[in-house]
């Protein structure tokens, strides 16, 4: 008897025994059979695929007692598949980016490196006719309309679970090295990266704030390195997983070591120095003097360039130094026309630009001196009175600074009568003129930067204060009774004592309504963020 025809006996029923074609039960016997052994196949070369990946190298080969020569080849095997080494940050008229790359690959021919650079580099990187391009990619972010999009994309090209981002001629001693800076940071719950130093320099580990509601960053004192850093200071490589790096938004921002900490801080990253991998330098770059000025230079834009992206306009150093990257006199305002009293940072979850409310303080002093010279009786009025009776300043989303004056005191002071028919800049820059918008005035911190401060002629009438043009958008614009001004008061606002009205709660209570003290309040009536 056949073994087919035996088969068919005992599997078949007795009907079909008889019958030479495969019956049903047979079939989905046969089909169960290949079914199992596919997913067995899958599961064992995904099993394969994973301890290639993930299982220290030294582990692969279990009961046999390996050699030095073995090891290397085994690491040399794998770390390729765990890696990407990308090569950010560098200067077109002076690189290494070439013996760079070729360092990589002489240590491991299979490593994946990534060039990435803002346009085509000119002149161009140019390597050896026998160079095997197939494991370097140079990324350009400027599209090339023949070119799809995934061409400016680095991240289509990284498909390692871990990138190790390099400055710029820098050597890896070995892989083995690298490896274990991988195999640390795998295990590590606290630090999401880790700070290679380059040429044995040593790296600052500095903690900072950055608050981007108020557009600052802030250094604090050095950390604890045990702890991990916000900031790592010094020639260092980065290493971390592909994960953590594409969840930055936007990991290629150079200047690429601060750009990269500033954003793990706002993702409370920590950073680890990890100073047992022997990278060293391969050449002196900028050795030239005009070289030297000309990445200075660069360095400088760059970030400068970095600060407006990622929106931080003020920088305060743990020495007290501080750093503006926002508007000046000869820029223009950092928001465009304020519709509806909303300005716009405040739909961005952002409060008023540090800079802004400095240059809105200076104008306000500068004004302030004036009436006070010239005796014209002034009052802060609406949102900035509210600012000074609750912190002492500018509310920190206010955009503008009011003020009520006497009308009949205009004729008192020389910059105000002027500005009456035209409009002046005065020796400190300052623009005095008419507003547009109605019957009132208006002091510009300068010709481009339209901060100001806004002067609301009051006259009396049988003992109530009104004046010819109303703001219908602010609720607090009323009229109210003179005697708030009989006498004017002096209230604390932004570092200067200023006239203010007396009873400074009932009126705000009256122009606001009850309360308005304690709770801070958005224009639109939400509350702060
Ligand atoms: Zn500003």
């Amino acid at each position: 008897m056949s073994l087919m025809k035996m088969f068919r006996l005992t599997i078949c029923g007795p009907r079909e025994r008889t019958s030479l074609r495969f019956c049903r039960r047979h079939r989905c016997l046969v089909t169960a059979v290949l079914v199992n052994l596919l997913i067995f196949f899958y599961l064992a070369v995904l099993q394969h695929r994973r301890s290639h990946i993930l299982q220290p190298p030294s582990r692969q080969i279990s009961g046999k007692r390996i050699s030095d020569g073995d090891k290397e080849i085994i690491i040399q095997k794998n770390t390729e598949r765990l890696v990407t080494v990308i090569i950010r940050d560098f200067e077109e008229f002076d690189n290494d980016v070439v013996s760079t790359v070729k360092s990589f690959h002489d240590l491991n021919s299979l490593l994946n490196v990534l060039v990435i650079c803002d346009k085509l580099p000119y002149p161009p990187l140019l390597f050896d006719k026998n160079f095997d391009h197939s494991r370097l990619q140079v990324v350009s972010l400027t599209m090339n309309p023949l070119k799809n999009l995934s061409f400016t994309r680095p991240e289509t090209f990284i498909h390692t679970p871990y990138v190790f981002i390099v400055p710029d001629s820098t050597k890896l001693a070995d892989m083995e090295s690298l490896y274990s800076a991988i195999s640390f940071l795998k295990k590590s719950v606290n630090f999401h990266s880790l700070a290679l130093p380059v040429a044995g320099s040593h790296l600052e580990c500095l903690l900072a704030k950055v608050d981007i509601k108020r557009w600052t960053m802030e250094y604090l004192v050095d950390s604890d390195t045990k702890m991990g850093c916000d900031v790592v200071m010094g020639d260092h490589a980065l290493l971390i997983t592909k994960q953590h790096f594409l969840q930055l938004a936007d990991p290629f921002l150079k200047p690429f070591s601060v750009s990269f900490h500033i954003q793990s801080i706002l993702r409370k990253w920590k950073t680890f120095i990890f100073d047992n991998v022997g990278l060293t330098v391969h050449k002196i770059l900028y050795s030239e003097p005009h070289h030297r000025w000309k990445h200075k230079h660069n360095t400088k834009l760059r970030l400068m360039n970095m600060y407006k992206k990622l929106g931080i306009k003020l920088v305060q150093h743990s020495d007290g130094r501080k750093e503006w990257h926002g508007c000046t006199k000869e820029t223009p305002r950092c928001f465009g026309t304020v519709e509806n009293d909303m300005p716009e940072y405040l739909y961005q979850g952002r409060w008023t630009p540090p800079c802004c409310l400095r240059c809105l303080r200076d104008t306000a002093k500068h004004v302030f001196k004036i009436l006070d010279k010239c005796g014209v009786r002034y009052w802060l009025e609406g949102g900035s009175l509210l600012g000074a009776a609750r912190q002492g300043d500018i509310i920190p989303w206010d955009y503008d600074v009011d003020v009520g004056i006497y009308q009949e005191d205009i004729e008192k002071c020389e910059n105000l009568k002027q500005m009456k028919t035209e409009s002046f800049v005065d020796d400190k820059d300052f623009v005095w003129e008419k507003a547009i918008e109605g019957d009132f005035y208006r002091v510009q911190y300068s010709e481009s930067n339209h901060l100001h401060i806004d002067l609301f002629p009051f006259f009396s009438r049988n003992g109530t204060m009104t004046k010819h043009t109303w703001m219908k958008s602010h609720r607090q614009d009323t009229e109210f009774p003179e005697r708030f001004l009989k006498p004017l008061t002096k209230i604390n606002f932004a570092g200067m004592n200023v006239s203010a009205p007396n009873n400074v709660k009932e009126f705000l209570e009256l122009k606001f309504g009850i309360g308005v003290i304690e709770s801070p309040k958005y224009p639109n009536a939400e509350d702060p963020l």
